[in-house]
Formats: C-alpha cells, structure tokens, sequence
C-alpha cells in the first residue's frame, strides 16, 4: 500500500489496529499517535480529516501504533503525560505520572499553611519531577530538593523544571536511601517531605499489567519482598530531615498505609487519617514531626 493518505483513514487504520490489539480508547488513543505524528492538535485532527498527509506522517503513525500494540504505555510513546494540569516528559527511566498521585498534591495544598511561604521541600525518588516540580509550582517561594537513584530520572526532572519554570528553585541530586547515611547529605532541614516510592512486593511484578509490569522501571516498582522497604528507609531518615512540626506525605499502594503509618510513628511522627484517591483507596499517608 502507498500513495496518499488523508488523516481520517490514518486514523481509521490506527484504530482498528489498536482494536484488534484489545486497547481500549481504540479511536481516541489512534487520534492522539496521528496527531503526535502530524505535530497538530487532536483538535485539528477533526476538523481536517479530509486533508492529505505527508507520507512521512503515515509512516510515522504506524510505527508508534505498533509500539502501543506492545503495550508500550501511550505516555511513553508520547513522551508526555499531563498530571495536575501540567506537561511532564516522561521517558521509561520514570514511572508514569498517575492521577491517584494528585491526591498528594491536594493534601500538601491544605495541610501547608500559607501559598507564599519559602517552604523546604524534600521528594525522595523523585522520577520525572511530578510531585516535587507541582509543588514548587503551587507554592511559589518554595525552593525544593529532587532525589533519585537514577541519573536518566534525573535529567528527565531537570527537563521538566526548566519547562516549568521552576529550574531556579530546585536541587536534583543523586542518591539511594539503601546507603548508610544518605539523609545527612541532603543538607535540609525541610518544612515538607514528599515520596511515591516503588512500593510493589517484588513477587507481584511479574503479574501487573503488561503496560506497567514490562515497560515501567523496575526501579520505581519494586519495594521487596513485602513492599515496604523504601518506607523503612525513608522513615529511618525522616526524623533527622524535617523540622519539628514539619510535614510527611508519602504515597500507599493499595492496603498498606497501616504498616507504613506504623513505621513513621515509631519514627517519632503524629500520624494523620489517611487521604483517598478518587477510587476510595487510602492512598496518602499524613505525618507530622
Ligand atoms: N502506582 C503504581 C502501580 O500501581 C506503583 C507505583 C509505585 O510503586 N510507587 O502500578
């Protein structure tokens, strides 16, 4: 097949791919590759379905569909993914931004006092910057530091606070809360600490779904055999980095904010209810020092 393609079947090729695949969204998820690949709006899209395309844009569409039909996730095939009505680049050396993380967000939002005050912010495994870099953004005196324990992480957060606007206010630092006396190079103290650690029990990754299980970074995903050891580091590191008074909002995977509310108790913290996603999961544990 060659010659000339309008959008509308490009789009309608892409869509029956992604169907006989079994995506869902076969139709919208087929108009968001075209227009990555034409480098126009989906908007557009409908209203210029009749047009021609550069071959180079058939070409191009058809290689990302057959990415996605590897269950690649769209955000990586993107390289974008919105989160709290922001643009972050994402590459697979970061988990995915997720809209049950927005509900730290909401809880940092009503837990700190006071948009204009130059909070200290610590986010530990930081990723693309998700957390961190909408923090600085709601609070714009806030300065923050990003750690990770993966260089190509890092350079995606650097990407994306510079994007953002926010690059003057933020530390991204190398580091892994496994080495003995990792929290004391941090410098701080902070006002706030934030973390998404990898909190999935080693033996359930094989069974995620494929999007995630094969394409996101084992890294971000694994917290050992019972899921919590990031939380046992962090909690041990927590005390000597925030403040009296200061806050702790880490995220939960489904079923664990017990044992972590636990850690960070005996870490010496006043541990809040935990706030809910949207699907009713206790999804942000709340601590103060
Ligand atoms: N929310 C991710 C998932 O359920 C896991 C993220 C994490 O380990 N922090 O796949």
């Amino acid at each position: 097949m060659s010659g000339v393609a309008r959008y509308d079947a490009l789009l309608r090729d892409a869509a029956v791919a992604l169907t006989a695949a079994g995506i869902d969204n076969a139709r919208f998820e087929a108009r968001l590759l075209l227009a990555h690949a034409g480098g126009v709006t989906s908007e557009w899209l409908i209203a210029h379905g009749d047009e021609v395309a550069a071959p180079a844009v058939a070409e191009a569409v058809r290689a990302l569909t057959a990415r996605r039909i590897r269950r690649e996730p769209m955000a990586y095939v993107l390289g974008e993914r919105e989160f709290w009505g922001l643009p972050f680049k994402v590459s697979p050396a970061v988990l995915v931004p997720r809209p049950d993380s927005e509900t730290l967000i909401e809880a940092a939002l009503a837990l700190m006092p006071g948009r204009t005050e130059p909070w200290r912010i610590l986010d530990l495994g930081v990723g693309s910057g998700c957390l961190l870099l909408t923090l600085l953004r709601e609070f714009p005196n806030a300065r923050g530091i990003g750690m990770d324990v993966s260089p190509a992480a890092l350079a995606v957060a650097e990407a994306n606070a510079d994007a953002l606007g926010v690059g003057a206010r933020v530390s991204l630092v190398g580091g892994d809360w496994q080495e003995p006396g990792w929290a004391g190079r941090l410098g701080g103290p902070f006002d706030l600490l934030v973390s998404n650690p990898p909190y999935i029990e080693t033996s359930a990754i094989e069974g995620l779904m494929p999007d995630v299980g094969r394409f996101e970074p084992r890294l971000a995903l694994d917290g050992g055999g019972d899921g919590l050891s990031a939380y046992r580091a962090i909690a041990g590191g927590a005390a000597g980095l925030v403040v009296p008074g200061g806050r702790v909002l880490v995220e939960a995977g489904e079923g664990q904010a017990p044992e972590i509310s636990a850690l960070f108790s005996l870490a010496g913290f006043a541990v809040e209810a935990p706030w809910k996603d949207l699907g009713g999961i206790d999804r942000i544990v709340a601590a103060t020092h």
